[in-house]
């Protein structure tokens, strides 16, 4: 049987990072492979389908280059019709999440992106060429890799909160926070660390009333940011407090929420909210890799050198959220995935692989 084809540059992951470094490699000639990932139940149950978790937001109002405007016509012209058929129809505002990411897909293939749409499950980056191992079988060489999984919000997992996720129910207050839904209403976080302060604080821009609601009795977050939360009048803490239930109907979506002690001590109380926003932390996609690349404590791929995207092997680089527990926005990792192209590139043309 003949030897798997070797790949010049092989990117796992498909949102903002991945496609960004497909965009750059593709330019650079290094004919770019990119798994997107597999469109599966399982995929679509852990926040992992292809296009990442811009896919799961709305309107994206913070990537610059796309103010408030009908951007309908430019989609039309830009995207086959399968693709654009696979999204809700645009309705005049500026770009929505899935909008943004399949206009990044169709660059990287405009320059010539090869796409797979499976997952690769397993690694063996212990020599080079490197060997990848997609979901649907083979293995798949390679002599240099960019992994650009991201990361996926945490939920509780109550069936209330899956039921009303995008009609009220949000991971990304910074995403979702100024949608007309939750303007002059009040509105629920989840969670105690600096993530949760900094969405409450955020929130309180357009809410009437911001509840946080923390199962313990003090904050995670850093002091500065846990006394931002006790002096804003718009914020009102919940301690020893949890989310047992998101209310709403079909009609309204989120209307309210149930909230129960955490302390043994009988304690019910139900709020009226128009949106539940979680922040109780990210897990990045890590456990493909096996522990065959430095990882941090917290599991995220760790950067070796500064302001570089090489990892601990030589060879293989990380971009975007996967690598990154700090700004976790979509330009930051669209940035970080232009890098990884160009340090990719400079390795491959230093005549490694
Ligand atoms: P985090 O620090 O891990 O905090 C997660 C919070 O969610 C904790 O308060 C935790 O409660 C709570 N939580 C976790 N699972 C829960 C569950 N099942 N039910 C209820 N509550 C649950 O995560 P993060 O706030 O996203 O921060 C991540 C990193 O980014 C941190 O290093 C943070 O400092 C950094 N960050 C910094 C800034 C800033 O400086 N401006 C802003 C955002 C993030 P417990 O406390 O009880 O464990």
């Amino acid at each position: 049987m003949a030897a798997p084809a070797e790949e010049t540059l092989v990117i796992i992951g498909s949102g903002p990072a991945g496609w960004s470094s497909a965009i750059y490699a593709a330019r650079a000639q290094l004919k770019p492979l990119v798994f997107e990932g597999a469109i599966s139940e399982k995929n679509r149950m852990a926040g992992t389908l292809p296009l990442g978790q811009l896919a799961l937001t709305s309107e994206v109002e913070n990537f610059a280059g796309f103010p408030a405007g009908d951007l309908g016509g430019f989609l039309d012209s830009s995207l086959p019709p399968e693709r654009r058929g696979m999204m809700p129809p645009h309705e005049g505002h500026g770009v929505t999440g899935p909008e943004l990411m399949e206009l990044m897909r169709q660059q990287a293939v405009n320059f010539g992106t090869r796409i797979v749409t499976d997952d690769i499950l397993k690694v063996d980056f212990s020599k080079r060429p490197f060997t990848l191992f997609p979901s649907e079988g083979g293995e798949v060489k390679a002599k240099c890799v960019i992994v650009a999984t991201g990361a996926s919000a945490n939920w509780l997992g109550l069936q209330s909160e899956e039921h009303f996720k995008n009609r009220g129910v949000s991971a990304c207050a910074v995403c979702d926070g100024a949608l007309p839904r939750f303007r002059n209403r009040p509105l629920v976080v989840v969670g105690g660390g600096d993530s949760a302060i900094e969405e409450a604080t955020y929130l309180t821009k357009f809410a009437s009333t911001v509840h946080l609601v923390h199962r313990r009795d003090q904050f995670r977050a850093s002091k500065i940011m846990a006394q931002r939360a006790f002096d804003d009048p718009k914020i009102k803490i919940h301690f020893n407090t949890a989310l047992a239930e998101v209310l709403g109907d079909d009609a309204k979506g989120v209307t309210g929420v149930r909230l129960a002690g955490t302390t043994g001590v009988a304690k019910e109380e139900t709020l009226e909210a128009s949106g539940v926003f979680l922040a109780i932390g990210h897990t990045p996609n890590t456990a493909f890799l096996d522990g065959q690349l430095e990882l941090t404590p917290k599991k995220y791929i760790v950067w070796k050198k500064h302001f570089r995207t090489n990892t601990s092997v030589e060879g293989v680089f990380a971009a975007g959220d996967v690598a990154d527990d700090y700004y976790r926005q979509a330009i930051s990792a669209a940035g970080t995935g232009c890098m990884a192209a160009l340090d990719a590139e400079r390795w491959l043309a230093h005549g490694h692989g």
